[in-house]
């Protein structure tokens, strides 16, 4: 069988776009060389495997350790890179139906970003922070260790904010909750809201 092999995602901006919440270095590290190396991994490790022409969230939801890891990272950093547009751009405020559930389910837009934020900062080591819907819709937030993500507790992922060092230690050094804050300046609430709208 002809394994499918996985590509590294295209930005739908340019690598200085997001500055100066997120630098060009950064970027040009983070997706040209860190996710990079996830999806050079996962290509190799699949080859003669039953994960070999599976779908990505497929692989992510049935595999453990060094496949699970690498297409883990690539699942998160593909919904965490396309979740991002200029600061300049005018959808950086959640509107329409993700507002509404955000209310119905944290009591206000404020109170939302505070306990995501907290749960970022207090997320020991690396791995990721989510906004994830529930089969009713209902929002949660969850900590994920490492490569984690929310398709393994069958909720469907929305937003995601990256705590491993090597997403911020350029920018911001040590100073992951100043990153964190940053980053509500940056985030395409369209492509949320179409997430959580998606079957
Ligand atoms: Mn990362």
């Amino acid at each position: 069988m002809i394994p499918l092999l996985f590509t590294l995602i295209t930005l739908p901006y340019a690598p200085n776009a997001l500055e100066p919440v997120i630098s060009r270095e950064t970027i040009e590290y983070h997706h040209g060389k860190h996710l990079q190396t996830y999806v050079d991994n996962l290509n190799r490790l699949i080859v003669g495997t039953e994960f070999e022409s599976m779908p990505l969230e497929q692989i992510v939801a049935k595999s453990q350790g060094g496949i699970f890891n690498n297409a883990g990272q690539i699942l998160n950093h593909n919904l965490y890179f396309l979740q991002f547009s200029p600061v300049s751009a005018d959808n950086h405020q959640p509107q329409g139906a993700i507002i509404e559930a955000i209310i119905r389910d944290f009591g206000s837009y404020e109170a939302f970003k505070a306990e995501f934020e907290q749960k970022g900062t207090t997320l020991f080591g690396s791995g990721w922070v989510w906004l994830a819907a529930d089969k009713d819709g209902k929002l949660v937030i969850t900590q994920e260790p490492n490569a984690g993500n929310p398709v393994t507790k069958g909720l469907k992922p929305l937003l995601t904010m990256d705590v491993w060092e090597h997403a911020y230690y350029i920018d911001y050094r040590n100073r992951r909750a100043a990153h964190l804050q940053s980053l509500w300046q940056i985030i395409n609430w369209d492509e949320i809201n179409n997430r959580y709208l998606a079957k």
